[in-house]
């Protein structure tokens, strides 16, 4: 169990989900490093949180090795690029993060008798074959594709976290999140909702790639955060599925945002990526059973407030 003002590592803290994890720890009492390249990021986006004495932000790629930052009793390993147009700008960059990344990371959780959580990710299952996906499922990837860059780094983090475990003893958690949204997303990181609500504030037409009957399952982000917490937390090893369970079809995504967004903005089709999974749905039982946790902001709630935030223009700032 961590205790209050315990130290902890944040590794990708200035992203989207590591600065809402960084703010829940401080606000309840924590020391927090955030250790952050600006891969895909801005230091503006955790410029709030240096108002928290407890906060450190420190310019570090996780590739290299990892400077002594004293006592720590949790390593949170976010760093990596997430959206598909950055891993896909990054590829080589988003390997070596997965693989030498990891390697580090984990290195100075055992040094430091740390537990260690990997923020994995649902793309470890592919395009999957088996719906809704249990953390048994092993997944259906094309190891060769564009998206493997982010898909197999993910595949060799998870391996490499088991191996440092049972080789080592290391204390480790992983985590398979499923589609996260919420404020603090970049309005250019490509995914689809900051696209969907960049383009439906300004009045353009909303790109859905390919049919639009694709699926994905979305999860605001207080959720996720929640999620990462409880199993950091406990004692269990994982991978353990985080995610929201409503899956929805992309089209009805871009209509429920043109609905709340109010706007005149139609649809335009584009081509659709390549490998694109064709559904995504995380089954939760083990999360629930195991760590009484269940995502409890509906899409709707999610979505108001995070229009609510590119609307005041925070999105375009950051
Ligand atoms: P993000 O791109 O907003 O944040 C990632 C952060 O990692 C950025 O601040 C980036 O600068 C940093 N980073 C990247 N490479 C680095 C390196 N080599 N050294 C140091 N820092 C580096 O992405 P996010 O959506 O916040 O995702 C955070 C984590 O959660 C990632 O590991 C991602 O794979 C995982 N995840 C996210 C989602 C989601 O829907 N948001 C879904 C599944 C998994
Ligand atoms: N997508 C879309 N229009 C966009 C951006 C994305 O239709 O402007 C689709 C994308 O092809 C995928 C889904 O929305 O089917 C989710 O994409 P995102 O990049 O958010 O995350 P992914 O789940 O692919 O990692």
């Amino acid at each position: 169990m961590v205790a209050e003002s315990e130290h902890v590592l944040v590794t990708g803290g200035a992203g989207f989900v590591g600065s809402h994890l960084c703010e829940r720890l401080l606000r309840e009492g924590h020391r927090v490093t955030c250790m952050d390249s600006f891969a895909t990021s801005d230091p503006d986006g955790v410029a709030e949180l240096r108002r928290h004495n407890g906060f450190t932000v420190l310019e570090h790629d996780v590739t290299r090795s990892f400077p002594d930052l004293g006592d720590t009793r949790l390593v949170l390993h976010l760093a990596s690029a997430a959206s598909p147009r950055d891993y896909l700008r990054l590829p080589i960059e988003t390997l070596e993060t997965g693989a030498l990344g990891t390697r580090n990371a984990l290195a100075f959780a055992q040094r430091h008798g740390a537990r260690f959580l990997l923020t994995s990710t649902s793309e470890v299952y592919g395009d999957p074959l088996e719906h809704p996906q249990r953390e048994d499922y092993w997944g259906n990837v094309n190891p060769v594709g564009p998206r493997s860059v982010y898909d197999e780094a993910k595949r060799y983090a998870e391996a490499l976290t088991m191996a440092h475990h049972r080789q080592h003893g290391t204390d480790v958690a992983i985590a398979r999140i499923f589609n996260t949204y919420g404020p603090r997303m970049r309005a250019d990181d490509g995914r689809m909702i900051p696209n969907f609500i960049s383009q439906a504030l300004a009045g353009e037409p909303l790109t859905i790639a390919g049919s639009g009957n694709q699926t994905r399952s979305l999860c605001y982000v207080d959720d996720t955060v929640s999620g990462l917490l409880a199993l950091a937390r406990s004692t269990l090893t994982g991978p353990v599925n985080i995610g929201n369970p409503r899956e929805l079809p992309v089209w009805q995504v871009a209509d429920e945002i043109r609905t709340l967004t109010g706007t005149a903005s139609t649809v335009r089709q584009i081509p659709g990526a390549v490998d694109d999974p064709r559904r995504r749905c995380p089954d939760i039982s083990l999360a629930q059973r195991e760590l009484g946790w269940r995502p409890g902001v509906t899409l709707r709630e999610g979505l108001r407030r995070t229009i609510a935030w590119f609307a005041a223009g925070s999105g375009a700032a950051a």
